[in-house]
């Protein structure tokens, strides 16, 4: 794991200003947690980073927040705002439809 002296240094880095600005591209520059958007955005690392090193550039544990929700969750909370992920419906007819062309 890459080390980074100060906040400055990892906040500043390459990798993270990338991961910030997929991240942005992803949701979006909203906030996930009171859903404004006419304010600043923070990228907020779900699990905290001073807790998770590990996981301070990684996708998954990133979500955008304002600056008033990342600062009241602050490294308190480990709160995941982001929507669930779509889970695909199955079609019971298409799916038989389907296996049926392989059976016939
Ligand atoms: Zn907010």
């Amino acid at each position: 794991m890459k080390k980074f002296k100060t906040p400055d240094d990892f906040y500043n880095s390459p990798e993270w200003l990338r991961l910030r600005y997929r991240v942005l591209r992803h949701y979006g520059a909203r906030c996930l947690c009171c859903k404004r958007n006419d304010v600043v955005i923070h990228i907020d690392h779900i699990k905290p980073r001073s807790l998770y090193p590990k996981l301070q550039l990684e996708f998954t544990n990133c979500q955008t927040l304002c600056e008033l929700c990342n600062k009241g969750k602050s490294n308190v909370y480990k709160d995941d705002w982001r929507p669930p992920h779509p889970v695909p419906k199955l079609n019971p007819s298409k799916m038989m439809a389907f296996l049926n062309k392989f059976t016939s």
